[in-house]
């Protein structure tokens, strides 16, 4: 017996993408189980199955071709691309398409009262943060020596508790950042969630599925505008 082959689409399982990928999938006719708590969903009506895992591992699925597409923020994207890149890994992808949610900043923020004056302040500073390589690219572009320390949450209480001296950290409307005191002084990358696709060409029934579905997904997108 030969099994069909299915699209394999990986977005997050829970978390800020989550609820907007799942209505887009939905909006584009995919009939899905929200309530499958399993690790892969099974669409009934098209060839395609959803993996619901953590935003962090969806572009190295993609890149290794674990997954043909993904969902996913630019930021994570451009984080592991980077990082990959570094440790000679696989780092290719096709970014299919941009999609209108998820919209944040990475942004670099200050303790109130710190005497910004441009980026030359930034200069031999440590700053918390869960993206080390978007900030060391913004760094060595901007000819200033800082250090890091990784953290995978709470970022914004790093200053605070004198692991070190600014953040940087996503940012939607700042009200976190006030919150904990905090100052946003520079915009170092701006994201939305986007669609990627596997640099490994996918075979003729995976694309068929594809040209399914990526003008339905074109057309939600436009719709929303
Ligand atoms: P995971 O726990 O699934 O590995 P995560 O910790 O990045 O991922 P979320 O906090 O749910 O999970 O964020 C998922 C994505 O949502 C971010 O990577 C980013 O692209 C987007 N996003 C939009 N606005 C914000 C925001 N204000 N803060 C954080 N992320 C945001």
């Amino acid at each position: 017996m030969t099994t069909e082959p299915r699209l394999r689409i990986a977005m997050q399982k829970s978390g800020r993408l989550s609820d907007d990928t799942q209505a887009l999938l939905k909006k584009c006719g995919l009939k899905l189980n929200v309530s499958d708590r399993r690790l892969l969903a099974h669409v009934t009506n098209l060839p395609i199955d959803i993996m619901r895992v953590r935003s962090s591992d969806i572009p190295g699925l993609v890149m290794d071709g674990v997954c043909d597409l993904g969902i996913v923020g630019d930021n994570t994207l451009e984080e592991t691309a980077l990082e990959r890149e570094l440790m000679g890994q696989k780092h290719q992808y096709i970014r299919t398409s941009g999609l209108n949610f998820g919209g944040c900043r990475l942004s670099i923020a200050m303790p109130e009262g710190f005497n910004y004056q441009g980026i030359q302040s930034l200069d031999g500073l440590r700053f918390a943060t869960t993206y080390p390589q978007l900030l060391n690219r913004f760094a060595k572009a901007n000819g200033i020596n800082i250090d890091f320390c990784l953290l995978k949450g709470s970022v914004e209480v790093a200053p605070r508790v004198g692991l070190a001296d600014g953040i940087c950290d996503l940012v939607s409307t700042g009200a976190t950042l006030e919150a904990n005191g905090l100052v946003e002084v520079e915009e170092i990358f701006k994201s939305k969630a986007s669609l990627i696709q596997t640099a490994t060409s996918l075979s003729p029934e995976k694309q068929n599925i594809l040209d399914t579905l990526l003008p339905r997904i074109q057309g939600v997108m436009k719709a929303k505008e």
